[in-house]
């Protein structure tokens, strides 16, 4: 059996691999257009930034490996031109000598990415202006900024010199994972940074609510944001300097422009070869990695994918599922049985010592669906254990089913281990977990790891507690309709007031019942929801119709930022 790959990186590369194990028989080609294969995309941000700073650690196999070890018959600098599948054969260019060859296969494996969006706006190829997905890309974006790091400004009139400026200002494209990683590096560097941003929120798959909370933490590390502009055009102006221009007629100035607008599947050789492609734009595959050619697999950022939570064909980018997905191409292409699940979107992004990170659908998503059986939660557990040191604040949004109690989605932020609750809640929400079971999920602890109630745990028990009825639940929105009391210490109220709210510590509230309305929804709020929920468990049993507002003022911090409430 003779098996063509064609891409030669995450996905390509682990088909390849995974295909030798399983076979040692078959011929195997893969063929990849750069100049590497299995190279770390997702490292590309941090050797601009010098974090990563040999080129050579973000190659994580060569040709030589893949030709050494594995028997491939591996070629870089090798585009493949066309497919034949009727003939089932593949057109070879090699990218250096224009030569072209061809070769047959009896399977055939997609895996050629998604190349970055470009638009033919005006100025875009004035030099200063870069893209983030290859290792050249990375290397010309530092030698830009490294050896070319000064411009001539002028001429010093005293001493007739030449004077020199260096490179300090960028501006980012583009608010996404890409975009703010080079963004956050681009700061490290020493660069004054400012991304402009097309939609209204950075991090498109994030609740705007909870972007917000991002927002808010990389515009306190000096980076400024542009939300809601798009870029218009570039335009080369005095000293080298590029003139960003947004639409709403804005200039940013830039000494280095990072072009980080997403990505679109690259269908090009599908649509050619007369491959179904699906209404998202991606190549459409079945759960085995198949397209509409038995013969031809398609797997990574060039395929739709179902949604595992809607259901839904959804693109995404990521390179845990592009893996996953050229390896059961290998494992059918070689007979096995293997599926793949459907993608949740998993993600984090780490940003100047903190991390966002999700799984699953979004409050967005499922309004965007229509679903109304749904509920939210926003909670702020502590990392660790708070009485052991380093325990920080993460602010959780958990989103689950009103009828069965399933696991939807979760969205997080903080500065410590928010990647081991949204890969924990990743698991379980693959798993079909409900939130019963984040209820009882059986979790490391110690102090300085967690807590005996974990913020996984927690979530669930929070989330059972509105299903079960103990704890009525009500958000901001609808709050401030109702009436509002307010149990933290007087204390707090002084640093944060709520003024349209009835105060009365929790303390003294068994003892002041007779100031609370019997016949109104009362609201109840205190920092976080805990103290809320207390008191909302005293004052159901007695007999008063009352609700926490879920989060407490540490929701209302990013939430009333969207809809201006109490305000
Ligand atoms: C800067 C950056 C940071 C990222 N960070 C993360 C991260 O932190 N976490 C995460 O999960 N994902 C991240 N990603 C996304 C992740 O890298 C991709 O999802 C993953 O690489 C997709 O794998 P793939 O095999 O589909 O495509 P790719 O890895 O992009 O490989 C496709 C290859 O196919 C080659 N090719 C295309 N057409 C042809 C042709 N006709 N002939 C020959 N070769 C061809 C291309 O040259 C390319 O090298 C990042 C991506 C980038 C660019």
């Amino acid at each position: 059996m003779k098996v063509i790959i064609i891409g030669g990186v995450a996905g390509g590369a682990s088909c390849a691999a995974r295909l030798r194990r399983l076979d040692e028989k078959a011929e195997i080609l893969m063929v990849e257009r750069g100049p590497y294969v299995s190279y770390a995309n997702c490292g590309l941000p941090y050797h601009i930034g010098g974090v990563i700073e040999k080129e050579s650690s973000l190659l994580v196999a060569s040709e030589r490996t893949f030709r050494e070890q594995f028997n491939v018959d591996c070629r870089v600098n090798c585009e493949a031109i066309k497919i034949s599948p009727d003939k089932k054969t593949v057109d070879l260019r090699n990218v250096k000598t224009g030569k072209v060859t061809t070769e047959s296969y009896d399977k055939l494996v997609l895996s050629p990415g998604a190349p970055s969006i470009r638009p033919p706006l005006p100025g875009i190829d004035l030099p200063g202006i870069f893209e983030v997905r290859t290792v050249p890309d990375a290397r010309t974006i530092r030698e830009w900024i490294e050896t070319g790091s000064l411009f001539l400004s002028g001429m010093d009139s005293y001493s007739g010199f030449q004077t020199v400026r260096p490179k300090t200002r960028a501006v980012v494209i583009g608010g996404g994972f890409i975009g703010l990683e080079t963004a956050e590096n681009l700061v490290h560097r020493g660069f004054d940074v400012a991304i402009v941003e097309m939609g209204d929120q950075v991090l498109a798959p994030l609740d705007q609510e909870m972007a917000r909370i991002v927002e808010g933490y990389v515009e306190k590390h000096g980076i400024r944001l542009a939300l809601g502009d798009g870029v218009a055009g570039f335009k080369q102006a005095a000293n080298g300097v590029i003139d960003v221009e947004t639409q709403s007629g804005k200039i940013y100035p830039a000494d280095v422009v990072i072009l980080s607008l997403g990505v679109r599947p690259d269908t090009t050789l599908a649509k050619t070869a007369g491959l179904e492609i699906g209404q998202r734009g991606g190549i459409r595959v079945d759960e085995q990695m198949r397209t509409s050619n038995p013969d031809i697999f398609a797997v990574g950022d060039a395929v739709e994918v179902k949604d595992f939570v809607t259901g839904e064909w959804s693109l995404i980018a990521l390179a845990g599922p592009a893996n996953r997905q050229g390896r059961i191409a290998a494992d059918v292409i070689t007979g096995r049985d293997s599926r793949f699940r459907g993608s949740q979107g998993t993600s984090i992004i780490g940003l100047f010592g903190a991390a966002a990170a999700w799984t699953g659908a979004s409050e967005k998503t499922l309004n965007r669906l229509g679903d109304k059986d749904y509920e939210k939660i926003y909670l702020y557990p502590n990392s660790h254990a708070g009485y052991y040191p380093g325990a920080r604040p993460i602010a959780m949004k958990v989103i689950f089913r009103k009828s069965d109690g399933r696991f939807l989605g979760a969205q997080a932020l903080g500065e410590d281990n928010v990647d081991k609750r949204i890969s924990a809640l990743a698991m379980a929400l693959q798993m079909g977990a409900t939130i019963y079971d984040l209820e009882e999920a059986e979790l490391c602890y110690a102090p300085q790891f967690g807590s005996a109630k974990d913020p996984v745990n927690f979530s669930g028990m929070v989330a059972a507690g509105v299903l079960r009825g103990d704890m009525p639940l009500s958000h901001w929105k609808t709050a401030k309709a109702g009436f509002l009391l307010d149990v933290r210490e007087p204390a707090e109220l002084a640093v944060e007031s709520v003024p349209e709210a009835v105060h009365i510590p929790i303390g003294q509230l068994r003892a002041r019942l007779a100031e609370l309305p019997r016949d109104r929804e009362i609201h109840v709020i205190c920092r976080s929801g805990q103290r809320a929920y207390y008191a909302t468990r005293m004052l159901l049993q007695k007999g008063f119709n009352a609700k926490t507002v879920s989060g407490g003022l540490l929701s209302l911090a990013h939430n009333h930022l969207l809809d201006g409430s109490l305000n």
